[in-house]
């Protein structure tokens, strides 16, 4: 057993010792089984959460409507949730009412996929109620019962299975894949901050041309904000990218580029996915820059405004795109400029003010032209050059 799992049986066998049963869950037990390393082990239990929490000093309420506690242990936090069933299901998304039950059964009937609902006992010993172990060994995603119905209940559940099917380099099953065909248009109920979640993951994945394909092939992208009219430009990219791009900014970069969207463009294309202001700003400079290396070099002034920060992001685009790796160069180019950034410039408004300039629009404008002729390399970063270079 991985060491998360050590450290985590005394709390499994705390428990099981008050009568009640506790098993490891979900994708610490799937990502255990494939040899991969995992993050945060979750634990299912028969017992209430007001059990949970009569049988340990320390405890958090993470999400005790939903039957989730949170328990201390070492200063390592495992999220403890009683077994439940999900009945009532409106408006396809997972339901705010659950039932506890006491038996792991049912809960493991309500999980997604046949990798996701295995359990683990303390001893390691694996229940499989639904070949998952077959489906594992076969690096297959299926959805756990009549698939129809599971993506009625929930259509993220389609999500994640592309998602799945990137981070893993699994394949849908036929019958799988079929019902997320078939239910693809109730991906629009969706939150579109969950959707992006899945989106992310799966462009970050081992194998997002496979995750991509099953996107593109059961129409679930038809379903994504602003992505009805770059159908081309999604297939194309289902081959092109061979391995995952290695950040969410990346991410978007990467569609906005692709999709040929210049900076306006960018706005309202991020605004619908209901992405941060921040990623906004970052996706529009690594997507000119990425436009630009995509056919040749950036200059000195193109690079500056790109900004060391988001360079190996637009590079890492242009190459996905096809263009050269240009990383050293940009490196190298990034080290030569005279200035980074805005703040290092040799002059203040202050300064220019106490020089004699009128404060106001021209102000700007002039600071604007010597941080341009400085990150040129026209004139030298020193406060004298630059003043006497505006008094001449
Ligand atoms: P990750 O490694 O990305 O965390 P995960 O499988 O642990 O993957 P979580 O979102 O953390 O995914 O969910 C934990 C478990 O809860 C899943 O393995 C699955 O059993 C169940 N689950 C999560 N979301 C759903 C869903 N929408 N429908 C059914 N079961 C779900
Ligand atoms: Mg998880």
């Amino acid at each position: 057993l991985p060491n998360e799992f050590e450290l985590a049986r005394p709390v499994l066998q705390t428990i099981e010792q008050a009568g009640y049963e506790a098993y490891f869950v979900g994708g610490s037990v799937r990502d255990t089984i494939l040899g991969k390393e995992i993050h945060d082990v979750d634990i299912a239990t028969s017992a209430y959460p007001n059990e949970i929490k009569g049988l340990f000093k320390r405890t958090v309420d993470t999400g005790i409507e939903h039957g989730t506690v949170m328990i201390l242990d070492h200063g390592t936090g495992y999220e403890t949730t009683t077994f439940r069933s999900e009945s009532t299901y409106t408006d396809y998304r997972r339901p705010d009412q659950v039932t506890f039950v006491r038996s792991l059964a049912e809960d493991l009937k309500r999980r997604d996929f046949t990798i996701n609902a295995l359990a683990m006992k303390e001893d390691g010993e694996v229940i499989d109620l639904f070949d998952g172990l077959t489906d594992m060994t076969n690096h297959q995603i299926r959805a756990v019962g009549d698939p129809q119905e599971r993506f009625h209940e929930d259509a993220l559940r389609m999500m994640r299975a592309v998602r799945f099917a990137s981070q893993l380099d699994f394949s849908i099953v036929d019958e799988t894949l079929a019902a997320i065909t078939a239910h693809a248009q109730l991906l629009a109920k969706i939150a579109v901050e969950r959707t992006q979640v899945e989106l992310l993951k799966l462009l970050q994945g081992k194998a997002p041309q496979r995750g991509l394909q099953d996107f593109m092939a059961t129409g679930l992208w038809q379903h994504c904000p602003d992505f009805a009219d770059h159908g081309p430009a999604l297939t194309a990219l289902a081959t092109e990218l061979t391995q995952g791009v290695s950040s969410e900014i990346a991410a978007w970069t990467l569609l906005a580029t692709k999709f040929g969207l210049n900076s306006a463009a960018v706005t309202p294309f991020l605004k619908h996915w209901k992405t941060a202001n921040q990623t906004i700003t970052a996706v529009q400079a690594a997507s000119k820059a990425a436009q630009i290396l995509a056919t040749s070099d950036l200059n000195a002034w193109q690079l500056y405004q790109c900004g060391a920060a988001l360079a190996p992001v637009a590079n890492e685009v242009a190459v996905i795109l096809g263009a050269p790796d240009r990383r050293a160069a940009l490196q190298a180019q990034l080290a030569a400029l005279p200035i980074q950034h805005k703040k290092e410039l040799a002059i203040t408004g202050k300064e220019l003010m106490q020089a004699g300039i009128q404060p106001g629009p021209q102000l700007g404008a002039i600071l604007g032209d010597l941080e341009y002729q400085v990150v040129t390399g026209v004139l030298p970063n020193e406060t004298a050059a630059l003043v006497a270079h505006v008094n001449a």
